[in-house]
């Protein structure tokens, strides 16, 4: 997929002008692209309709020739085809959430199981609970073990010769004895779906009435990733899917095919074998990855580029007036989560760019997600006047956003020198920021 629309759109983007034909061209080698990919027929059509009609009516964007535009405006569909937002996790509103892992063998349902708990237990205090269901293979129980042991999650197991389904109903008696707030239910994998597989996963299901079926589909398998989507889909109506192995050289148009074919949302993607090795799945970004972001979509940035400087001169500007305020903060959040890595908003910011305390920065993309949540819970009132937060506001706050308080406390003492540090920054002193953000 990627190759194919890569090149179409190296050959538009080399073009001054676009015409009538070479846009008739370009539609047709995206929809080649999109057939190959094994996206539904229908999807297809509708896919390059909406471009076409867009592309013909696009406004003229400020920098941008034609052809960077199409690449927009695809980039734009791409997103949306792939489900616009991240779509969370399903919770149940009674405990225990029950998470049931399942996919081909080898796919990654073990080790994103343990991913999935760790995650819950950092965002959320969770305490899971793992069933080990796979007793086919005597290894995936120690393995199970193995992860559990690592992030510290007890392990409900049984001896390889028991029923799996008994097995499930027994580690949930033991989770509702034991209050856990999350099940996950690490299953038997096949080399591919067969029907011995597909009857005792329906088993389970009907059994356990998981909140989340999550599929784990390893995204190097390319077009039989769509495939195996479609046959768990159809035999136990999954409710979501982790596209694993990402950190590969695939480009992810499995996603999109996935995605299009069964209508199921990806929540998360496997970028590596550490615990800490997934994230949350993300239209936007999938789509730049689709088309080759690197190149393609910098020509873009590039053009804009001079938007972002206006404003993050005007942030700049704020701050020394000490003028600057929660609503400024969000809207460079906002900028950063959107430009990318922290490194290169920074960069932008005038008198930063060759700040050699930039190279070891990094920092984590969910930290944003937090903060953003607890401002987003403040009144207009105290995003305009940072000097309003009172304990008992901070206690609102808390609760409004779902934060524990000691990080509300954490992001505001931290918003606060931030205000105070930034007369200093153009003073070339940026050590203390980069303490800040936990760099
Ligand atoms: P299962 O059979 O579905 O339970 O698969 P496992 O969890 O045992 O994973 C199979 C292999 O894939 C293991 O070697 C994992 O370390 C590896 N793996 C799982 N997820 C990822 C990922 O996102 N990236 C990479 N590179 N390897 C992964
Ligand atoms: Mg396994």
């Amino acid at each position: 997929l990627t190759e194919r629309l890569q090149k179409a759109m190296e050959k538009l983007r080399r073009k001054p002008k676009v015409t009538e034909e070479d846009l008739r061209e370009t539609m047709r080698e995206i929809r080649m692209a999109l057939l190959e990919a094994d996206v539904n027929f229908k999807v297809v059509k509708d896919f390059v309709k909406t471009v076409r009609q867009k592309a013909a009516g696009a406004e003229v964007l400020k920098g941008l020739n034609p052809a960077q535009q199409i690449v927009k405006i695809v980039d734009e569909q791409l997103t949306e085809l792939m489900g616009q937002e991240a779509v969370p996790l399903n919770k149940a509103d009674h405990i225990p959430t029950v998470i049931m892992m399942v996919g081909l063998q080898g796919a990654g349902k073990t080790t994103t199981a343990g991913k999935l708990a760790k995650r819950l237990k950092e965002e959320q205090h969770a305490r899971p609970l793992f069933i080990a269901a796979d007793v086919y293979r005597p290894a995936a129980i120690t393995q199970l073990q193995q992860v559990a042991d690592s992030i510290d999650v007890p392990v409900f197991q049984k001896g390889t010769d028991e029923n799996p389904v008994q097995i499930v109903k027994e580690g949930l008696a033991k989770a509702h004895e034991d209050k856990n707030d999350y099940v996950i239910i690490d299953t038997a994998g096949r080399l591919q779906i067969d029907e011995t597989l597909m009857n005792e996963l329906a088993q389970i299901k009907e059994l356990a009435h998981p909140d989340e079926i999550l599929l784990v589909v390893d995204a190097m398998t390319g077009q039989n990733a769509v495939n195996t989507a479609q046959g768990f889909d159809d035999k136990l109506d999954i409710t979501g899917v982790v596209l694993t192995k990402l950190d590969g050289d695939t480009r992810g148009g499995a996603a999109m095919s996935i995605r299009a074919v069964t209508g199921k949302p990806i929540k998360f993607v496997g970028e590596g074998e550490k615990m800490s090795d997934l994230d949350v799945f993300h239209p936007d970004r999938m789509a730049s990855r689709i088309l080759g972001m690197g190149d393609m979509l910098t020509l873009i940035e590039k053009a804009q580029k001079n938007v972002d400087e206006e404003q993050a001169q005007e942030a700049m500007d704020k701050m020394r007036a000490n003028e600057f305020d929660y609503n400024d903060f969000v809207a460079q959040l906002d900028q950063v989560t959107k430009m990318g890595p922290m490194e290169n908003i920074m960069k932008m910011i005038p008198g930063m760019a060759n700040n050699p305390a930039l190279k070891n920065m990094h920092m984590d993309p969910k930290t944003f997600v937090h903060i953003k949540a607890i401002i987003q819970s403040m009144t207009p009132a105290e995003r305009e006047d940072p000097d309003l937060m009172s304990p008992s506001r901070r206690r609102r706050l808390a609760a409004g956003s779902g934060r524990p308080i000691v990080e509300v406390n954490r992001m505001i003492k931290q918003f606060n020198q931030m205000r105070k540090m930034m007369k200093q920054i153009t003073n070339g002193n940026f050590g203390a920021m980069q303490n800040m953000m936990g760099g």
